[in-house]
């Protein structure tokens, strides 16, 4: 069926034109003044609203084998939470560890998001470990259409890569012409901290954040940038949280290396204090690289409004109050994420465009052109253009709200934002052409999502 969205201010990276938009077959096919529509053709007026791409967000968790337990969306649950927030793709990361088989765990990843997301998907695709037959399987996973790796410098003996592991996987995705995405700490660094922190019986979720500083995720970055320079590859930094891993980022920029910095929203809204809580309010507040020293926050908000920090994610992954109280008698068993799939879009306008730290230009980049330029997705995702997939979210900015877990979509019984307000969410997202969500609620068609398969961009 044919849509009409009428008279919203449509905003593009680099353009904001008063205009109507004209959907068929889940495709844009005109932009333009006083459009006519068939009488049967759905009708949205968008008069006083703003008319935005489908957000994307870069780096989500949904099926999630972690810490000895899982991470509790599914598709059906994660997908409706993305769109009510405005997000019509997700890219997942696809995380078998050290110990399973690279293909196997693609399938099964896969397997969990067909034809039970309600949004479109796209994999990053982990490379836990280099081995004889490593090759063969990324290229088999690469010609399925999913063009990007993840690599975790951390997490060591279980998704950690080691330097020569780490080399291969560039020096192989240079070939392919498929960008890696890089968890950046030093495993080393932080399994010795842990240790010496637990033997002086520190063991709260305020020890989290000492246990991996700022230096060792700035070391971290600093060294997947060198290997990026060595081997040629094109990299992306996932949830940058500090001002020292951004110069570490920046320097490598600045002289020429392929590298690209995604921060994610606890970072830009949340600080260690939040973590130094006693008891489960602070393991609500535990996730890799951790919440920082506030002055952080400021660093990041000034990259990200001028563009050098290109992306804003969430590293999304929901793990319950009971789930967080596995790490009640050590700060390393909590289960990492404080999850914001449904918060992304709506925290950022308002605690970036609305205070004045991102112009309207950035952000839409910052939350979906960028990613679906980075990740190709682009023109098909990340704008509105003739031709673009019709994934356009109304976005209503007189809206007042707060977050609260109560009302929430996540599959979770708190939210680490809780409190926080919210001025301006969608009230219609549509996915290729079908309205999927109205003010907040998900009146659309489970299961619609696809999977978006992406050739290598990155020469
Ligand atoms: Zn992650």
């Amino acid at each position: 069926m044919a849509l009409l969205i009428r008279n919203g201010e449509i905003v593009t990276v680099g353009a904001r034109v008063h205009g109507d938009i004209y959907v068929e077959n889940e495709t844009i096919t005109q932009i333009g003044k006083n459009l006519e529509a068939p009488p049967d053709a759905e009708i949205i007026d968008a008069t006083g609203k703003l008319v935005f791409p489908g957000f994307i967000d870069p780096h989500v968790h949904i099926y999630l084998p972690f810490m000895a337990t899982f991470a509790k969306d599914t598709h059906e649950t994660g997908s409706i939470a993305a769109l009510i927030g405005g997000t019509t793709t997700y890219i997942e990361m696809c995380c078998p560890n050290r110990n399973d088989d690279a293909l196997e765990g693609y399938q099964l990843w896969k397997s969990k998001a067909e034809g039970k997301s309600a949004c479109d998907y796209a994999f990053h695709m982990s490379v836990t470990k280099f081995v004889k037959e490593t090759e063969s399987q990324l290229r088999q996973i690469v010609a399925d259409g999913t063009a990007s790796f993840k690599i975790f410098l951390a997490y060591k003996n279980f998704f950690g890569v080691d330097d020569g592991e780490m080399y291969q996987t560039l020096e192989l995705a240079k070939r392919l012409r498929v960008i890696v995405t890089a968890h950046c700490e030093n495993a080393e660094l932080v399994a010795r901290l842990q240790q010496k922190l637990l033997v002086e019986g520190k063991t709260g979720p305020e020890w989290h954040e000492p246990s991996r500083p700022e230096s060792v995720e700035a070391e971290g970055t600093g060294r997947f940038a060198t290997f990026l320079e060595n081997t040629g590859a094109t990299g992306y930094v996932v949830h940058l949280s500090c001002e020292k891993a951004l110069r570490a980022a920046l320097d490598a920029k600045s002289r020429g290396v392929k590298i690209h910095v995604e921060s994610v929203l606890p970072h830009l809204l949340l600080d260690k204090s939040y973590a130094e809580r006693p008891g489960v309010e602070g393991m609500k507040h535990v996730m890799s690289p951790p919440l920082r020293a506030k002055h952080n926050q400021a660093a990041l908000w000034n990259a990200l409004a001028a563009g050098s920090i290109d992306t804003i994610g969430t590293d999304h992954c929901p793990f319950d109050t009971e789930q967080k109280l596995l790490g009640k008698d050590s700060f390393v068993n909590i289960p990492n994420g404080i999850p914001g799939i449904e918060e992304r879009v709506n925290l950022l306008y308002t605690h970036g465009v609305k205070r004045g730290r991102l112009d309207l230009d950035r952000f839409v980049d910052a939350a979906s052109t960028r990613a679906a330029k980075l990740f190709g997705l682009f023109p098909r995702k990340g704008t509105i253009a003739v031709g673009s997939d019709a994934d356009l979210v109304v976005y209503d900015t007189n809206y007042r709200g707060v977050v609260s877990a109560k009302a929430q979509h996540t599959n979770n019984d708190y939210n680490g934002f809780e409190g926080m307000p919210i001025e301006g969410r969608p009230s219609v997202v549509t996915v290729r052409g079908k309205v999927q969500v109205r003010d907040g609620k998900f009146v659309g068609e489970r299961g619609r999502g696809k999977m978006l398969k992406r050739e290598p961009t990155h020469f």
